[in-house]
């Protein structure tokens, strides 16, 4: 039995019901463990209260060392959690290596520069009286929630920001995919960041998440997951007035205009779509495409599935891996399957594909057209390997049809013409337009949504705004008794 809690800087066995963690491409078993249940939450929130006053007390030099020191061991260790990654997640090797671990590298080295750029607005006299200054604080202990498609990404996101400020953190992982989270704070306390700055649980939402979020000494709750859960966890934390942040789902439209250039549409749409699988809140899901082009785009992102490998995850050939459950896969069908006697056409995939293990839950890229704009595969995110193609005709249309959906996290425009992707931009309600690309992310800038994908920034110098509070600090300067404004409230010599 692995211990699969890490709390007050040490693995420990959880005290709830047993675990299994399994690799989704062949449903062989990794590992067990006791998950956490509710004493093992409010021993995690009990290690990171103790460590909050040295944590926050530390300089952001301090903090910022720590966390370089810590991005130096991630760099060693790299392939390492590539491969951890890759297998719990069903995930290619070549995407771990190449996207998931350097990009969490990257944001943890970002973060230990950003910890010394925390500040709030220079000190002035606002009021001829006195001298404001601008204090920005770590809110506290920082309950955080993370989902299983980038286990890595999700966790770092999560835990960077808050404890650059000066936060400590509790973070319940997906119970799917906890282990690179676990290596991931491990590696924090070798590198020197004290025991209770950050702390793993690994436990299921509906017990041990669900006790974080309600936990009275958790100062602000960070989740990123589906809409569904994102609004029970805000009304949980409503009721005790605490701060959220919300990265939830996404359906992101993918706009193709007709002086786009056709090959790089088409490619960018294959793997904007199927990057992990389609379990990608930003992933390309609804392809807009002009209709002068649309039948040709079609072709060529069909040919183009055609090509994309499948195989075992560790094989540096493989292109796509596995679905993450068996239960993830069979609503992935239910959806396309519902999608076919709607009368849309199934172009490609739609199907489990041959020569994959039966005990991983493998799907095949799909392409879909003539699915109508109000139907579910349109309008509801379905976390899979599955692009809609629909044909537009004018300009206002392709908006129109890019903003209709409650979810706005991310769009992409793809125009030769500098003004159409310039309005493109500017009219699509979403936290983030690419412009002829799509999914490349970036540590400097933000990524976050609008609507019903939540609020709040992940990386970034933004996502301070999250973990920090502000406190204006203001002080008498004129040094005298009675105070000029006392005037207004009584007037005695
Ligand atoms: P999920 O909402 O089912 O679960 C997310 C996390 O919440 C898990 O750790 C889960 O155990 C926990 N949870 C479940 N019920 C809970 C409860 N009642 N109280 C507290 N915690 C609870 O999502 P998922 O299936 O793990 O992940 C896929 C979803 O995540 C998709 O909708 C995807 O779009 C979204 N996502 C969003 C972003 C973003 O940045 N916006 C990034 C990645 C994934």
């Amino acid at each position: 039995m692995e211990r699969l809690q890490f709390i007050a800087g040490e693995r420990r066995a959880g005290a709830g019901a047993a675990l299994t963690i399994t690799e989704p491409a062949t449903g062989a078993e990794i590992t067990t463990g006791a998950g956490a249940d509710a004493a093992d939450v409010a021993a995690a929130v009990a290690a990171a209260t103790a460590a909050f006053p040295g944590w926050a007390g530390r300089t952001p030099g301090e903090r910022s060392d720590l966390m370089h020191a810590w991005a130096g061991l991630l760099r060693e260790r790299a392939a390492e959690f590539a491969a951890v990654e890759s297998r719990n997640a069903g995930k290619p090797i070549r995407l771990a290596e190449g996207f998931d671990v350097p990009g969490t590298i990257d944001n943890v080295a970002f973060f230990a520069g950003a910890a010394r750029n925390l500040e709030g607005k220079a000190s002035a006299e606002y009021s001829a009286d006195h001298t404001s200054t601008i204090r920005r604080e770590p809110v506290g202990v920082v309950g955080s929630i993370a989902p299983w498609n980038y286990p890595l990404q999700m966790a770092a996101w999560k835990i960077l920001p808050a404890v650059a400020a000066g936060n400590t953190v509790v973070l319940k992982p997906s119970e799917l995919t906890p282990l690179t989270s676990l290596l991931f704070a491990e590696t924090a306390v070798a590198a020197g960041i004290p025991a209770g700055v950050i702390n793993i649980l690994t436990g299921t939402g509906e017990l041990a998440g669900a006790a974080l979020v309600s936990h009275p000494d958790v100062a602000m709750v960070s989740f990123t997951g589906s809409t569904r859960v994102g609004r029970q966890v805000a009304a949980t934390a409503a009721g005790a007035v605490k701060r959220v942040h919300l990265e939830l789902g996404g359906k992101a439209p993918f706009v193709v205009f007709d002086d786009a250039d056709l090959e790089a549409a088409a490619r960018g749409a294959v793997a904007g779509s199927l990057i992990n699988v389609g379990q990608d809140c930003t992933a390309a899901t609804r392809a807009y495409v002009q209709r002068p082009l649309f039948d040709e785009f079609v072709g060529r992102v069909a040919d183009l599935m055609d090509r994309v490998r499948l195989g075992p995850v560790d094989d540096p050939t493989t292109d796509m891996g596995a679905l993450i459950t068996r239960a993830h896969r069979d609503k992935v069908i239910a959806m396309v399957e519902r999608a076919r006697d709607a009368g849309a056409k199934v172009v490609r995939g739609g199907r489990i594909p041959e020569h994959t293990p039966a005990a991983g839950h493998w799907f095949e890229p799909t392409l879909i057209t003539g699915a109508a704009q109000d139907s579910e595969i349109v309008q509801q995110e379905v976390f899979g390997p599955v692009l809609v193609a629909l044909p537009f005709d004018t300009d206002d249309e392709a908006i129109a049809l890019a903003n209709d959906t409650p979810y706005g996290l991310a769009a992409s425009a793809w125009s030769t013409n500098v003004f159409r992707t310039q309005r493109a931009a500017r009219e699509i309600r979403c936290g983030c337009v690419w412009l002829n690309d799509h999914i490349p992310i970036i540590s400097e800038m933000p990524h976050g949504g609008y609507g019903a994908s939540g609020f709040g920034k992940d990386m970034s110098l933004y996502s301070f705004e999250e973990y920090t509070n502000v406190k204006h600090v203001i002080s008498d300067i004129t040094a005298v008794a009675r105070k000029p404004w006392h005037e207004v409230i009584f007037m005695a010599e």
